[in-house]
């Protein structure tokens, strides 16, 4: 075949939508009960808005961004996740002025050039939340429960929630020193990856997921037990608040997200049922990037979670064939004239909020039932000439083979009681 999709990228084909449609109803149902109302921005971006709030440093916008000229030579990029253009969003459109508080959601394509391998794409989906404007961390904790209600809602229940606190201005420089220090003991036993991130981001390092990096840096000080006043107490309220809610915890003090704006809280939540990528959400606060980003000082927490992730896990799980889309009705017919009679019927019925199927491949009754059968419609009426002269068919329920006798003009009234 010539055309083949992008490495990387995938196709949901007709029978796996169900399941994605089952998740971006949880996640609509979810979000409303927090009160947080749906956002969606354009997929692509002007470059510096990424390399701005991300980080130039990063592994994101180092390596894996999607970055082209336009036609005007313009640097755009495909977004690699979507705080940076929320935010970009919230400033634009002043909407700090419009509420204290903006509570947002988001799903949508995120792009990454990253190595493709189970439960990594270069085209993914993320669904996500913002809460900009409060310094509380009762946002922090709203941020990681409505992230695990989803997952609790479809029926997950092996994922694990990690926390940690990275700090903030006033703590992270001297801690980052003092890190530096520990680091340039081991520097030259540590992995190339480690080594060029002691400098430029040495909190990554204590996160690598290279064996002998992690023995290395085993007794390395961690940042929780260097933070201020102020982020003791923040991550101290934060975890009380988990225990307040009864949410199981771990606080993992090498946790370090792999994005640079995080302050205060960080959080990942991981799966047991996905292998070497278990990570499905992770997220934390990020009180300085509004006005990084050219806003008026704005603290803000959010999260962001990978649906393909979140679909591995459900797909180890028996899902129901009620999640596909399926016809209630299937009216088969017999000749011509019945044929433009169902046709006709099955517009009148649609337009009723009913789901019909009716053939338009002048196929036999038996390729009809079977066809019928194949989509699992639940109930099929016969057409032919003797129905259509007497006004009246057989109904039949596909899953009890029963038959009741029901009329042609009535037949909305049946689906609809
Ligand atoms: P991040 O934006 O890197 O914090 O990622 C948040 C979540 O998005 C991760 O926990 C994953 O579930 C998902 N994710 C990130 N990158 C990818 C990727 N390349 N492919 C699939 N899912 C991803």
């Amino acid at each position: 075949m010539k055309f083949k999709s992008i490495k990387g990228t995938k196709d949901i084909l007709p029978f796996e939508v169900g399941a994605w449609q089952l998740v971006e109803r949880t996640i609509h149902d979810v979000m409303r009960t927090f009160n947080y109302k749906e956002i969606r921005t354009p997929a692509f971006e002007e470059t510096s808005l990424f390399a701005r709030s991300i980080g130039e440093l990063t592994d994101i916008v180092s390596k894996e961004m999607y970055t082209f000229k336009d036609r005007s030579d313009d640097s755009l990029t495909l977004r690699p996740e979507g705080t940076a253009s929320v935010l970009r969003a919230y400033i634009q459109h002043a909407l700090g002025e419009q509420s204290p508080l903006t509570k947002v959601y988001y799903i949508g394509p995120m792009f990454r050039q990253e190595r493709p391998q189970a439960g990594r794409l270069r085209q993914f989906h993320q669904f996500g939340a913002e809460a900009i404007g409060s310094p509380s961390p009762q946002l922090d904790v709203e941020m990681m429960l409505m992230a695990l209600e989803v997952y609790t809602n479809l029926g997950i229940e092996s994922s694990t929630l990690k926390i940690n606190s990275v700090g903030c201005q006033k703590c992270r420089p001297a801690y980052k020193e003092l890190l530096i220090r520990e680091l340039r003991k081991v520097y030259e036993k540590l992995s190339p990856e480690s080594q060029a991130r002691v400098l430029q981001n040495p909190l990554r390092v204590l996160d690598s997921k290279d064996e002998n990096d992690q023995k290395l840096t085993h007794n390395a000080p961690l940042i929780k037990d260097h933070l201020c006043s102020d982020c003791t107490e923040h991550f101290a309220e934060a975890r009380a608040l988990l225990d307040a809610t009864n949410t199981r915890y771990q606080v993992d003090g090498r946790l370090v997200r792999g994005l640079d704006y995080y302050t205060k809280t960080a959080f990942e939540i991981a799966s047991s049922a996905l292998g070497s990528q278990d990570a499905l959400a992770g997220g934390g606060r990020y009180d300085l990037l509004v006005e990084e980003l050219g806003g008026k000082p704005t603290p803000g927490v959010g999260f962001a979670a990978g649906m393909e992730r979140l679909l591995m896990v459900l797909a180890k799980r028996e899902l129901s064939t009620d999640l596909e889309v399926q016809p209630v009705l299937f009216i088969a017919a017999l000749n011509e004239q019945s044929r433009r009679w169902a046709f006709v019927k099955a517009c009148e019925l649609r337009s009723k909020g009913i789901s019909v199927e009716v053939d338009c491949l002048g196929r036999s009754l038996k390729a009809q039932m079977r066809e019928a059968n194949r989509q699992h419609a639940r109930f099929v009426v016969v057409i032919g000439e003797n129905e259509l002269a007497s006004g009246s068919t057989n109904l039949k329920n596909m899953q009890t083979g029963q038959e009741s006798p029901v009329k042609l003009d009535s037949l909305d009234s049946v689906f609809r009681a």
